[in-house]
C-alpha cells in the first residue's frame, strides 16, 4: 500500500470512530487503538508535510455539534492535549519546552475520564454550562449541568468569570447504571467517560439529574495567578471542587516518580482515569512555549497503556441461558487483570470467535473492558503453536438437542423446552431480586430442589408447602429455613404485577418494558388479551418487543402456566406504586426476635415499599432497631451504640402513617 493510500485509511477510521465516540457516545474502537492510528498519522505529517490536508483528523478538536442543542461558541477555543505513551515521549517534551523556557517547572493533575465543560458566571451566578464541541462551538447543557452537585450555581463572590473541568460519572455510579440497563435489555456503556457524555448530553435533564454525576475544574480563564498550582487552589477558594491529586514537579523525573505513584493507586480512586495531565506550572511562559491548532505545547497528557495480559485459552465451554441463547465462554487459565483475578470471558457467538480467530490452546491477551468486564483482546499469533480451528458446537450442551441459528441472527438456540440448563436458568431468573424477588430462593436451592425433582415449573415454587415433611430432610435444609423460604414464597404472591410479567423471563421484556406494559395494561388478563399494534404504539415499545410478548402469551403451555398462577394466588393486577414517603423513607433497619403480626419477609418488604432497608446486622449506620420477642445480640448492640429501639406497636402504627 502507497502511501498516500495509508492515509486515507487511517482518516477513514478515524473520522469514523470520532464520529461514534463524539456524537454517539457509543466507541466502536478501544481508546487505544485509536490513539495509535493517530500517532502514525502524525507521524506520516511530520515526515511528509505535502501530504498533510487542512481537514486532517490531526487538526481536528473533538466532534460535531449534536443540532438538538442550542449551540454555544466559546469565549475562547477549548483545545484538546498531546499524547505521550511513554516516558521516551515525555522527555522529549520536556527538551521541547526547556529549548523555549529552561527554568520551566510543571504541574501534575490527574487526567479525568469524563468530558470538558465550560461553565459560565455571571455576577457570582451560573449562567451557561457548555460541552467542548469542536472547540469552537459547544452544546448548550446549562439545565443538565444545573443538576450536579457539586457544581456551584452561586459563588460567595459576584464574579463574573468562567471556569473549565471535566464531567465525569464516578465508577460506583456507573456500574448501577449498568446493571440497571441490563435489567431492562439496554445497551451497556463502553465506560465511565461515555456514560457521562451519553448522559450529559441529553434532552431531558431529569436523566442527567439521576445519573449522579460530578466535576473537576482545573482552569480558570483569566486568572491573574502566577503558576497552575496557586490556579487550582485559588479555584478551591472561589468554590469549585478541584481534584485533590495535583503536584508540583521541578523535574521530569518528579514527574515520572509521580506518574508511577499515581498509576500504583489508579484503582482505588472512586472515578476513571486515562492519564496524568503534565502543565507547565508558570503561567507566564505559556505566550512564549505557544500552541498548535490543536493543542497548547505547554502541556501533555501521559496515557497509560492498557493492562493486557497474557495466559493460556484453555477450553471453550458453553452456557445455555434461560431463552436457550448458547453462548459460549472462553476458559483460561485465572490471571489478574487490573487487581482481580479472572479465569472466564464470554466470547459472546460463533461469528464473534471466528472473526478474532481465536483457538483453543491459543495464547491469548485478555483486558477488562471499559475496566469491568473481561474480555479476550486477541491470540498471540506469533506464539500460536498448533492449528486447531474453532468449531461451534452443533448439539445443545445440556440437553444435546440439534441447535438451530435463524437466519440474519448470530446467537444459535436450543429450543427443547424440557432442556434442564434452560429450566434451572428460567427458575433461578424468576426467584432473583430484580424479578420475583423471592428472598432466600437462590441460584443453588433452586438447583437443588430441581435435582430433588421438586421444582419444574414456575408454578411448582407456590406448591412447594405441599412438600414441607420431605424438604426439611433434604441436605442443609432444616425445618427454619423452609419455613422462611415458604413464607417468603407465601408473601412474594402479593408481588405486583410487572414483577411477575418480568419473572415470566419473554425475550426483550426487561424490567423496564414489563413495568411500561403492566401501567397500560392493568391486569394479566389484558395483556393476555393486548393485540400486537396496541403493544407496539405504546412508547419506547417497538414491533421485536411487541412481537415476543404477543408471542408468549399466544402459546398453549404458557397460557396454562399463567392460569395457574392465578389459582395458586398470584397478584395478576398492577398497582401504580409511586414511591409512598413515610418514617422509614431513608431509614436503614434491623429487626431482631420475632414479630406477632408478620414475618421477616413481610418487614423487610413493607419497609422497602416505603424507601427503607431492612439489614442483618446492627452498626452504626443503622437508624432503628425494630424489636421482637426474644430479641438477641443486635439488642445489646443497638443499645450500646445508642440506636433507636422500636417496639412493635409503635413499628405498626408508623407503618400505617
Ligand atoms: P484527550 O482526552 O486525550 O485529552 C484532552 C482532554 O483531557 C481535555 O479536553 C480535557 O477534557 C481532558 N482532561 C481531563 N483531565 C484534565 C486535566 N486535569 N487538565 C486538562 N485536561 C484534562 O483528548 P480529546 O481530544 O478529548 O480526546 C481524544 C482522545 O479520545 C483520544 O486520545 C482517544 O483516546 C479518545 N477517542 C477515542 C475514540 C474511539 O473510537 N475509541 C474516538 C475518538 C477519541
Amino acid at each position: 500500500m502507497n502511501l498516500q493510500d495509508r492515509i486515507n485509511e487511517i482518516k477513514e477510521i478515524l473520522n469514523k470512530a470520532s464520529y461514534e465516540y463524539y456524537v454517539l457516545d457509543q466507541p466502536t474502537i478501544e481508546d487505544y487503538e485509536y490513539d495509535q492510528l493517530m500517532s502514525e498519522l502524525i507521524k506520516i505529517e511530520n515526515e511528509h508535510p505535502e501530504l498533510k490536508t487542512s481537514d486532517s483528523p490531526t487538526n481536528k478538536i473533538g466532534g460535531e455539534v449534536l443540532s438538538k442543542f442550542e449551540k454555544v461558541e466559546h469565549s475562547s477555543k477549548m483545545m484538546s492535549l498531546s499524547d505521550a505513551f511513554n516516558y521516551e515521549e515525555l522527555k522529549e517534551f520536556d527538551v521541547r519546552v526547556r529549548k523555549e523556557a529552561p527554568t520551566a517547572t510543571y504541574c501534575c493533575e490527574l487526567k479525568i475520564d469524563g468530558l470538558s465543560v465550560a461553565l459560565r458566571y455571571e455576577n457570582g451566578g451560573l449562567v451557561l454550562g457548555a460541552t467542548r464541541g469542536n472547540g469552537i462551538i459547544g452544546e448548550n447543557i446549562t439545565s443538565n449541568v444545573k443538576t450536579i452537585k457539586s457544581i456551584p450555581l452561586k459563588l460567595s463572590n459576584s464574579l463574573s468569570i468562567e471556569v473549565r473541568g471535566e464531567i465525569f460519572m464516578p465508577k460506583k455510579s456507573f456500574h448501577a447504571l449498568n446493571e440497571e440497563r441490563a435489567l431492562n435489555e439496554e445497551e451497556l456503556f463502553a465506560n465511565c467517560r461515555n456514560a457521562a457524555a451519553g448522559s450529559i448530553r441529553q434532552l431531558d435533564s431529569k436523566i442527567a439529574a439521576k445519573r449522579n454525576l460530578d466535576a473537576f475544574l482545573y482552569y480558570l480563564l483569566d486568572d491573574t495567578s502566577k503558576t497552575q498550582v496557586e490556579s487550582l487552589e485559588n479555584m478551591k477558594k472561589l468554590g469549585f471542587k478541584v481534584n485533590p491529586y495535583f503536584k508540583a514537579c521541578s523535574t521530569m523525573d518528579d514527574v515520572c516518580a509521580y506518574i508511577e505513584e499515581i498509576a500504583s493507586i489508579r484503582e482505588t480512586l472512586p472515578y476513571d482515569i486515562d492519564g496524568i495531565v503534565i502543565k507547565v506550572n508558570e503561567k507566564d511562559l505559556y505566550t512564549k512555549i505557544g500552541e498548535t491548532v490543536k493543542y497548547p505545547k505547554w502541556a501533555i497528557a501521559y496515557k497509560f497503556p492498557p493492562e493486557e495480559v497474557k495466559t493460556k485459552l484453555i477450553d471453550i465451554t458453553y452456557q445455555v441461558g434461560r431463552s436457550g441463547v448458547i453462548t459460549p465462554v472462553a476458559n483460561f487459565k485465572p490471571v489478574f487483570v487490573q487487581g482481580s483475578l479472572i479465569s472466564k470471558a464470554t466470547l459472546h457467538n460463533e461469528d464473534y470467535i471466528l472473526a478474532k480467530d481465536i483457538h483453543i490452546n491459543d495464547i491469548v491477551l485478555i483486558r477488562k473492558a471499559g475496566d469491568v468486564i473481561p474480555e479476550v483482546v486477541r491470540p498471540v499469533l506469533e506464539e500460536r503453536k498448533e492449528i486447531v480451528p474453532f468449531k461451534m458446537i452443533d448439539k445443545c450442551p445440556c440437553c444435546q438437542t440439534p441447535l438451530i441459528r435463524k437466519a440474519g441472527e448470530a446467537d444459535y438456540f436450543c429450543l427443547n423446552p424440557n432442556c434442564t440448563e434452560k429450566i434451572v436458568n428460567r427458575l433461578i431468573h424468576f426467584a432473583s431480586k430484580p424479578a420475583y424477588n423471592i428472598d432466600s430462593l437462590g441460584d443453588k436451592l433452586v438447583l437443588q430442589l430441581y435435582e430433588a425433582g421438586y421444582l419444574k415449573s414456575i408454578a411448582d415454587i407456590f406448591e412447594l408447602y405441599q412438600h414441607y415433611d420431605a424438604l426439611i430432610t433434604l441436605p442443609g435444609l432444616g425445618e427454619k429455613s423452609i419455613k422462611h423460604l415458604l413464607e417468603a414464597i407465601e408473601v412474594s404472591k402479593k408481588n405486583n404485577l410487572n414483577l411477575l410479567l418480568f419473572g415470566l423471563g419473554i425475550k426483550h421484556c426487561g424490567a423496564k418494558i414489563s413495568t411500561l406494559i403492566c401501567k397500560t395494561f392493568k391486569t394479566m388478563e389484558a395483556i393476555k388479551k393486548a393485540e400486537f399494534e396496541t403493544i407496539a404504539e405504546i412508547n419506547d415499545i417497538g414491533e421485536a418487543i411487541a412481537y415476543e410478548i404477543v408471542a408468549y402469551m399466544n402459546q398453549p403451555e404458557h397460557q396454562e402456566l399463567l392460569n395457574k398462577l392465578q389459582e395458586l394466588g398470584l397478584n395478576m393486577t398492577y398497582e401504580s406504586l409511586e414511591v409512598h414517603e413515610n418514617y422509614f423513607t431513608n431509614k436503614k433497619c434491623v429487626l431482631t426476635g420475632t414479630l406477632d403480626s408478620m414475618g421477616r419477609t413481610e418487614a423487610k418488604k413493607l419497609i422497602e415499599q416505603f424507601g427503607g432497608s431492612l439489614t442483618e446486622s446492627v452498626s452504626a449506620k443503622t437508624d432503628i432497631l425494630i424489636l421482637g420477642t426474644n430479641p438477641g445480640s443486635k439488642f445489646d448492640k443497638a443499645k450500646k451504640l445508642g440506636i433507636y429501639i422500636m417496639e412493635e406497636p409503635e413499628f405498626l402504627e408508623k407503618i400505617k402513617e
